[in-house]
């Protein structure tokens, strides 16, 4: 028609296809070598992320985040905005650089001790790096004066960076001193609507963990030195885990340790069970802060006969460093990483036949079907050619199922023959495919 929408731009040309990621360019680099000594490295998902080149060491408890980790990171990343979005979640960016002043007013500047980085700018003020954001955001809030009844429930959420000087740094990504947090602070006009936020974002977190394909158990939790009436923690089940978690035989109570008497053993909510002892990994925290931070910086909105009204708080954490981590940590094997199909760095890794085979000719297919699958909607940019054909097929498996691709298709033998079969091995269902080209791509279709 010639009443052209101003926006549409039909004349900007597409934009190039992206090149398909080779193997051999691919910055990976292995951090263990054979027969080297491994006797600090304190669990399984530090050992595989050094292993196959997702993680480099740095400072205690700092990492270098490979090209590899990142991707995962960022589609964790999008998975738990979809999550925080479905729920109001407004996603802001707040500083890590924090000045004393708010911390000394809620009294944490001096309750935070050493696990707090704090240092000092050229006028002598002093900072910290930001280990959580509850004093900054209800700062910010404070300084809207003319906040409406209207405005609320407001979910404001950021993943940043955190910084803690852990005591011991181990286990990897699982305790750094400066990791990726997602950390959402809420605020309503009374305790009941703050109620009914926090349990929209305990079921955001259930969501979030379930499309993951984590098991995990929400358990009663301290309030620590955040403060608060009513908390939660979302563990994963996990020898390695360093909180000790008591759930009830008989009746559906579960809890941290650290909120019971030391011993108890019966249960306090039914009076009847056993409790029953077991590890995980904190993922996820979760907190009913009440007014205890809008009443130290007056964070208020008006009512609607416009009286000024404290707001009731909420704060809710997720390690996202530590959720990458931990699934692997839960989901590998001791030699294979397996991820959560949809945090994969890439999901399907073709491997041409080797150099001077006797199916070598098949090398071009292998390219071009490579090309072909990174066409199709769920895998533009997750297809990678291992194209290290001086390498025999067999170790290139061995590295791809070290990384853990979820799909690994071979061009060799079977596809010479008559009937042209590629070798399809999908990690998740521990399944070997003989598949049709037609088949393999309707297969991989289905790939979110
Ligand atoms: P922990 O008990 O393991 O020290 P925490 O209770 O101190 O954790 P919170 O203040 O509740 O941690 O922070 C929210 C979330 O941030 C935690 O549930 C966890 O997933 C993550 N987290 C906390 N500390 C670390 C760390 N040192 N490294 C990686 N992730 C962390
Ligand atoms: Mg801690
Ligand atoms: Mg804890
Ligand atoms: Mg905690």
């Amino acid at each position: 028609s010639s009443c052209a929408h101003p926006l549409r731009t039909s004349h900007t040309p597409a934009p190039p296809p992206s090149p398909l990621p080779l193997v051999s360019r691919l910055f990976q680099p292995s951090n263990l070598r054979e027969g080297q000594d491994s006797g600090d490295l304190t669990c399984r998902s530090q050992r595989l992320m050094l292993q196959a080149g997702l993680l480099h060491p740095s400072n205690p408890g700092c990492f270098y985040y490979l090209p590899a980790t990142v991707r995962s990171m960022e589609k964790l990343v999008r998975l738990i905005d979809q999550e925080m979005n479905a729920i109001g979640g407004q996603k802001l960016d707040m500083p890590a650089l924090c000045g004393a002043d708010l911390w000394r007013r809620s009294g944490r500047w001096d309750l935070m001790g050493k696990e707090m980085f704090r240092l000092r700018d050229r006028h002598g003020i002093d900072y910290c790096l930001g280990p959580t954001h509850e004093e900054a955001v209800t700062e910010l809030l404070a300084s809207q004066a003319n906040l409406s009844y209207r405005q609320l429930p407001l979910l404001l959420y950021q993943v940043t960076r955190k910084f803690r000087d852990e005591q011991k740094p181990k286990f990897g990504l699982l305790r750094g001193r400066e990791f990726y947090m997602k950390d959402m602070y809420s605020f309503d006009v009374s305790e009941e609507a703050a109620h009914h936020t926090y349990q929209s974002v305990c079921h955001a977190y259930g969501r979030l963990f379930d499309r993951l394909g984590l098991r995990w158990v929400q358990v009663q939790a301290d309030m620590g030195n955040i403060g608060g009436t009513l908390s939660h923690e979302f563990q994963l089940p996990a020898d390695v885990g360093e909180d000790r978690l008591l759930t009830c035989g008989s009746c559906s109570f579960s809890a941290n340790v650290e909120l019971l008497e030391a011993g108890q053993t019966d249960c306090p909510q039914c009076q009847a069970g056993t409790l029953v002892e077991s590890k995980g990994i904190e993922v996820g925290h979760t907190f009913y802060l009440g007014s205890k931070y809008s009443e130290v910086f007056s964070a208020t909105f008006n009512t609607a006969q416009n009286k000024p009204t404290l707001a009731e708080m909420g704060c809710f954490g997720l390690g996202v460093t530590r959720i990458l981590a931990a699934a692997i940590e839960v989901l590998s094997s001791d030699d294979a990483i397996r991820w959560p199909g949809l945090l994969a760095p890439y999901q399907v890794c073709v491997l041409p036949p080797k150099k001077g085979s006797k199916v070598v000719a098949l090398t071009g297919l292998a390219e071009e079907l490579a090309l072909g699958l990174g066409s199709l909607p769920g895998l533009r940019g997750e297809v990678v050619l291992d194209d290290r054909t001086q390498m025999t097929i067999g170790k290139r498996l061995k590295d791809a199922s070290q990384l853990g691709y979820p799909y690994v298709v071979v061009v060799g033998q079977g596809v010479a023959e008559q009937q042209p079969q590629f070798e399809v091995i999908c990690q998740q269902s521990g399944e070997t495919l003989f598949l049709s080209r037609d088949a393999l791509t309707d297969l991989l279709s289905r790939v979110e």
